[in-house]
C-alpha cells in the first residue's frame, strides 16, 4: 500500500484497538512520528483531523539541519557503488522536457508535444504544478520508452512542472515544526523506539521474507513474530526489574 496515504489506516487501527480496551479518545493530543516516506499532504491532513501532534519530516529536512552538514564523510564505499549504479539507471526527469515558448507546449526528448492535463495540479508534497501528459500514440512506439517510463506497462508519460507552493500550506507548517529543536528531538526518538523492533525481528529473528502466501497467512505469520518479540520484551523487562527492583 502507498505510504503517502497509509497513516490514516494505521492510526484508525491503533485507535480501534485502544478504544476496545477502554481508552477514550486515545490519539487526541498524542505525539506520533513517522519517517519521510509518510510525508504527504493527505497524511498530514489526517493527523490534523484526528487531533494528533504529528512529526513527519519532508525528504529534505536533513539538508536544513546543520548537524548533518558534514555527514557525507561517513558515507561508505558501498553507498558510492550504489550511486554509480543509480547514475547508470537514469530516467528522463522533468529537466529533460523543454517548454516551447511560442506554442506553450512541453516537448519531450523524442520531440513530441505533451498536452496540458491539469493546470491546477497539487503534488503530494503540496506544490502547485501543471500536469502534462504525452499522447498514447506518441509513447506507444517510442524508441526512448525504456529511458522515459520506469514501468514498462505505463501507457504514456506524465510530467509535473512545479511553479509555486500553496501559501500557509500544511506542509510548510510541518517543516517549521520539524526544524525546531523540539521537533528534531521528538523525531529522532523514533530511531530508538521503532527501528530496533524491525532490526530485532529482521536480523535476530531472521524474518527477512514471508514464507507464506496470501494476505491472511502473511498477517498471521507477522503477528506470530510480533508475539514472540513482545514475549521477549516482557521477559527481558522482568529480568531487568528483578535485578534492579528499586
Ligand atoms: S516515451 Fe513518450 S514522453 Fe517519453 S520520450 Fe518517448 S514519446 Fe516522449
Amino acid at each position: 500500500m502507498n505510504k503517502k496515504r497509509l497513516l490514516w489506516t494505521l492510526q484508525q487501527e491503533a485507535k480501534n484497538r485502544l478504544e476496545a480496551i477502554g481508552w477514550k479518545e486515545p490519539l487526541k493530543g498524542k505525539k506520533i512520528s513517522a519517517d519521510t516516506s509518510y510525508y504527504s499532504v493527505k497524511n498530514l491532513e489526517v493527523c490534523k483531523d484526528l487531533g494528533v501532534d504529528a512529526y513527519v519530516p519532508d525528504p529534505q529536512f536533513r539538508k536544513r539541519d546543520i548537524r548533518f552538514a558534514d555527514a557525507a564523510r561517513h558515507r561508505r564505499s558501498v553507498d558510492k557503488r550504489h550511486e554509480r549504479y543509480k547514475s547508470k539507471k537514469r530516467w528522463f526527469s522533468v529537466e529533460d522536457f523543454k517548454l516551447d515558448d511560442h506554442s506553450g507546449k512541453l516537448i519531450c526528448p523524442a520531440g513530441k508535444s505533451l498536452y496540458v492535463k491539469n493546470r491546477n495540479f497539487i503534488t503530494p508534497n503540496g506544490y502547485k504544478a501543471i500536469a502534462y501528459q504525452a499522447p498514447k500514440s506518441a509513447c506507444h512506439d517510442c524508441r526512448l520508452r525504456s529511458k522515459c517510463l520506469r514501468n514498462p506497462n505505463t501507457v504514456s508519460r506524465q510530467v509535473h512542472v512545479i511553479y509555486g507552493k500553496r501559501p500557509g500550506s500544511i506542509t510548510d507548517e510541518m517543516k517549521q515544526k520539524i526544524d525546531t529543536e523540539q521537533g528534531r528531538r521528538i523525531y529522532s526518538r523514533r530511531l530508538g523506539i521503532v527501528e530496533p523492533v524491525f532490526g530485532n525481528i529482521r536480523t535476530c529473528k531472521r524474518m527477512d521474507r514471508f514464507t507464506l502466501r496470501g494476505k491472511i497467512k502473511v498477517n498471521i505469520q507477522w503477528m506470530l513474530y510480533c508475539l514472540v518479540h513482545n514475549i521477549e520484551k516482557i521477559m527481558n523487562f522482568g529480568k531487568t526489574y528483578a535485578m534492579c527492583p528499586g
